[in-house]
């Protein structure tokens, strides 16, 4: 082989690792699999590829030091044709355009899979939360509801909360929205205290849902979820929920992870403790002198892998040392493309985002339900709904990757775009 030839193909090689680690790259590529298969022509592919609209603001906020800071955000919103968007806003140093349009095609998907009345949507901006005071947070919250006001609404786009982003944010971005349109619209964003309109079981749909995936996974596999070692990436609102649900169902949280580290105990760590010292931001590794990185948690034995953190996490590079055999992936894109197909390849059943973090939006739904009739339901009401949903659309999936023959991921975009699609063409617009 020449040196020319050789080089080109690490070229590639490199480019091809590049794209698998960009989210956006690998979810049209993903999107248009699944479109093939369902057999639509390649204009669906171009209406579905990109958001139908993206607002990107500037949002100038009064510091408490009282100088001015200018803070860039985003709004997303991927299609309509099944009715308003729907989708959170994060608050993260990395949000970027790229980043906050592939989040609104997965919310797209995800109320597809849950079969929602919604279409994707997602907000972002660019800041640091954990560095900012709690009127800070508030005015940016404001700032950006006045920003993006035009495009947003009950029965527009509706968003909610995501990383770093909670009630408290909810609360205010509801009351900004209220005094705009001078009358008050619970409706407008889900996510919010109970007192305020919010639902009962929001705050731990996430970690529900993802809890339910666990338990139909585990049949599937013929694993017994009493005594099962779980290792969960992550310890936010999805992770830290998570680990007591799972000790709750007897299984034994043998790991757990937060930005700065991991802890491992084989014997099973004490979730009780963990929970009662974590701080907002889902921090606890710090009280330890013995820790391990996320990577080697990672790669620790168990019988189920939660990565509840960041995307990329499970790449090329590691995906042979899993040693999991489930792996349920509460985070958006843990896993790059390249690690989907040798996990596949070695037998591991891996249940994608777009279905495993599905129970938040589902629960968000129902807190706008409950919001436009004005009639509340029970947190038992509310959980046994959630679960008739994740039951079903878990089911769904793992039939469709069965008939098929395609991964859960394929599965999951398959049954997702469906709905869109169907939309899209009775519309008229392809
Ligand atoms: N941010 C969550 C998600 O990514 C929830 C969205 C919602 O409740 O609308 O699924």
């Amino acid at each position: 082989m020449s040196i020319t030839t050789l080089l080109s193909e690490m070229t590639n090689k490199q480019q091809e690792e590049k794209e698998s680690l960009n989210l956006f790259f690998s979810t049209q590529t993903v999107i248009q699999k699944a479109l093939t298969k369902l057999g639509y022509k390649n204009e669906m592919y171009e209406l579905l590829k990109e958001p139908i609209r993206l607002l990107t603001v500037r949002i100038p906020v009064r510091m408490d030091d009282g100088t001015v800071k200018v803070f860039t955000g985003y709004r997303s919103q991927h299609n309509d044709a099944v009715g308003p968007t729907k989708g959170g806003v994060r608050f993260h140093p990395d949000v970027d355009e790229e980043e906050v349009k592939a989040l609104s095609i997965w919310m797209t998907l995800k109320c597809g899979i849950t079969n929602l009345p919604y279409g994707g949507g997602k907000g972002g901006i660019i800041c640091d939360p954990r560095k900012m005071s709690f009127r800070e947070l508030e005015r940016l919250s404001r700032g950006y509801v006045r920003a993006i006001s035009q495009i947003v609404g009950p029965t527009k786009d509706i968003p909610a909360p995501d990383v770093y982003t909670n009630s408290q944010i909810m609360a205010w971005m509801m009351d900004e929205y209220s005094r705009l349109r001078e009358f008050d619209s619970p409706g407008f964003i889900t996510g919010k205290p109970i007192v305020l309109g919010g639902s009962q079981g929001r705050e731990t749909a996430t970690a529900r849902g993802v809890t339910i995936c666990i338990e139909e996974a585990v049949k599937k596999k013929g694993i017994n979820l009493q005594g099962a070692r779980v290792v969960i990436q992550g310890f936010g609102n999805a992770g830290s929920y998570l680990a007591k649900f799972m000790h709750d169902a007897g299984a034994k949280v043998i790991g757990i992870s937060d930005v700065y580290g991991a802890i491992h105990d084989p014997n099973g760590l004490d979730i009780d403790y963990l929970l009662d010292r974590r701080d907002s931001f889902g921090t606890v590794t710090q009280l330890f002198k013995d820790t391990i990185t996320n990577q080697e948690l990672l790669e620790l034995d168990c019988d189920i892998l939660v990565p509840a953190a960041i995307s990329n996490q499970i790449t090329a590079k590691n995906a042979a040392n899993i040693k999991a055999s489930i792996v349920v992936e509460a985070a958006n894109g843990p896993t790059t493309l390249e690690a989907t197909k040798i996990l596949t390849e070695r037998g591991v059943l891996l249940v994608p985002d777009i279905l495993a973090s599905a129970g938040g939006v589902t629960v968000s739904y129902f807190e706008w339900v409950q919001n436009n009739q004005g009639y509340y339901w029970t947190e038992e009401e509310v959980n046994d709904k959630l679960s008739k949903v994740m039951i079903c659309s878990f089911e769904n999936i793992y039939q469709t990757s069965q008939t098929h023959q395609v991964d859960m991921r394929l599965a999951a975009y398959m049954v997702g775009i469906r709905k869109v699609a169907e939309a899209s063409s009775f519309r008229g617009w392809v």
